[in-house]
This record gives C-alpha cells, sequence and structure tokens, in this order.
C-alpha cells in the first residue's frame, strides 16, 4: 500500500491526510492496545491510529466515511457480523475507500469473559465469516479482532492467538457510547487521552453514533492543528485492491443491537441531522427515528459497549 500523502489529497489541499502504513503481523502484535495490554503498536510522537467498532450502520457509517475521504484519512474497522450481513453495500464501501476492515464477533454479545468456549468459537468464527460475506472477498478482512465491551479474559485470548487473530484492545476511548454525549465532549476527551498518554496513540470511536459523525470533522481538524499525524495499520500479506460493488439493496437487521446513543446536540448542517432531528423536523414526531426504534429495545442496558462500569472509563 502506498502511503496517502496530505499533499496528494484530492480537492483538499490542506487535508490531514495518512502520513504511513504500518504492517501489523499477528504474531508480532497478538494483544495491543494500552488501556488493558502491556504493548500497543510502535508509534512515534504525534502518531495516532483511528479505529470504529460495532458497525457498519447508516447513515452515521456513511457520514464518517465521507469525512475520512474528504481528509484523505485511512482507519481500521472492526464489523459485527450481523450488521455487516444486514449493510453490505457499506462493508463493501468501507473496503474500497481504502479502509481495514477487522471483526468484532457476530452478535456483540458483552460477555466474553464469561463464555464457554465453543459459544466463543461461534461468536468470532460467525463474524469473520459474516464480514467476509459481505465484503464478498475473503481476503479483503483481516485478521485483527476487538472483544465486544473489551470483555476479556484468558480463555478468549488463547483461543484469538489460536486462530492466529490479533487482538486490539485501545490505548483511547472517547466515551462515545455514551447517553447524552455531544461530538465536542469527544473531541475534548480524544484529544486529551491522547495528548496524556504520550501524544500518540490508538483511538477506539464508534461509527454507529451520531455524535460521533458529528465530532469526527472538529476531530480531524483539532489533530491536525496540533500537529498529528494519521498512521493506518494494516494485515501483513496479500491483500485485494478493491471487491466488486453490489447493487442490490439489503434489508436491515431487526434485531436488538445496536443501540444507537442518541445526541441532544443538534448540527446546523442539515446533511448530519440526526435521524431523530431530520423526522421531527420533517413531521414533528418525537418517536419516529430509526435511533429510537432501536435504541428501544435496549433502553434499560446501561451502556452498549460497557454495560461493566470500569472506573477508568470515566475519567
Ligand atoms: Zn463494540
Amino acid at each position: 500500500m502506498t502511503p496517502t500523502m496530505a499533499a496528494s489529497c484530492p480537492g483538499n489541499p490542506h487535508a490531514l491526510g495518512t502520513s504511513r502504513t504500518m504492517t501489523v503481523e499477528p504474531s508480532a502484535f497478538p494483544r495491543i492496545g494500552l488501556m488493558q495490554y502491556r504493548n500497543s503498536l510502535p508509534l512515534k510522537d504525534h502518531e495516532v491510529v483511528l479505529t470504529f467498532d460495532d458497525g457498519p450502520l447508516p447513515p452515521y457509517t456513511n457520514r464518517i466515511l465521507d469525512t475520512l475521504a474528504s481528509e484523505c484519512v485511512k482507519v481500521t474497522y472492526f464489523l459485527v457480523g450481523r450488521m455487516a450481513s444486514a449493510y453490505p453495500d457499506l462493508v463493501r464501501r468501507i473496503y474500497n475507500s481504502g479502509h481495514v476492515i477487522g471483526t468484532h464477533s457476530q452478535n456483540h454479545p458483552l460477555t466474553f469473559d464469561q463464555m464457554a468456549l465453543p459459544r466463543i468459537e461461534r461468536e468470532v468464527g460467525a463474524g469473520i465469516a459474516s464480514v467476509q460475506a459481505a465484503a464478498g472477498d475473503p481476503r479483503a478482512v483481516a485478521p485483527f479482532f476487538r472483544i465486544p465491551g473489551l470483555m476479556r479474559s484468558k480463555q478468549v485470548e488463547n483461543y484469538l492467538a489460536s486462530q492466529s487473530l490479533a487482538v486490539w484492545s485501545a490505548d483511547e476511548v472517547a466515551d462515545d457510547w455514551y447517553r447524552g454525549v455531544t461530538a465536542q465532549q469527544i473531541v475534548r476527551k480524544a484529544i486529551s487521552r491522547i495528548e496524556a498518554k504520550g501524544h500518540r496513540g490508538m483511538l477506539l470511536l464508534h461509527d454507529i453514533h451520531p455524535a460521533t459523525a458529528m465530532a469526527l470533522p472538529t476531530l480531524l481538524r483539532e489533530l491536525k492543528a496540533r500537529g498529528y499525524k494519521i498512521v493506518q495499520a494494516v494485515p501483513a500479506g496479500y491483500r485485494p485492491n478493491s471487491v466488486p460493488e453490489r447493487a442490490s439493496p439489503a434489508v436491515a437487521d431487526a434485531g436488538g443491537w445496536p443501540r444507537v446513543v442518541k445526541t441532544s446536540a443538534s448540527s446546523t448542517d442539515p446533511a448530519i441531522r440526526t435521524a431523530h432531528q431530520r423526522k421531527r423536523l420533517a413531521r414533528n414526531d418525537r418517536d419516529g427515528d430509526i435511533t429510537a426504534s432501536i435504541s428501544r429495545k435496549k433502553s434499560k442496558t446501561k451502556t452498549a459497549e460497557t454495560g461493566f462500569g470500569w472506573n477508568w472509563f470515566r475519567r
């Protein structure tokens, strides 16, 4: 892969860009992310790797892809199998936009640390199979896995190692799955935590939340203003340049995942208004949005990503 330099970003001479790619072999980096492990990606001063979990989910995934494209920023996605099956066109768009696709289980259970091995095998294996099928080429899926909710256990880690899958935790999170979080809070937390962890790091975000989609343009601008560079971590070995586009529309999965965190913030940009805001504007119907319909089923869940209340998530 050729590094995309900011100077070569079409139509945006001031783009943040992607300064370099870093090849990641699972055998050399079996478990990474300073929130849970001793090691992480060997980033230099002011280098940041961006990762997006839990998608794909329109319209937020689309909007985030638009933002990344406008800045020529390449990232790593951790897709949920059932979401990939519901939105295969988006999976292919992610890949064909130059991003790396890892996996994040089939159904995103937040119980990986308590599961018996057969269920771990099913969740991991089905998740990979679903994403591979959605991508249309199994070679498009990297051997990178993020455990839902970061609910690690020795058993999970040993199983993933036996499958030559690298476990990606994170160096920093921005709490973008918190109910009521605003775009401004996401930007502030992301920047302050990157600065606190030695001015570098692998940041975990979610491309299914409206607040994250709203925050991303500002976050990228802020990173550039502070002299940060984006690094993309890619798997070793052959990767196809692209996968075939699909034309057929997919039917959305009506299951309980994901619970999309709504934001009370509104945007002046009509394109980035949440589904809720758009519908409310259109019909003044406060319960008619897709976000609410998805979230209603899980409304009693504390948080989607971390129902376990780690104190260090609440810095
Ligand atoms: Zn997740």
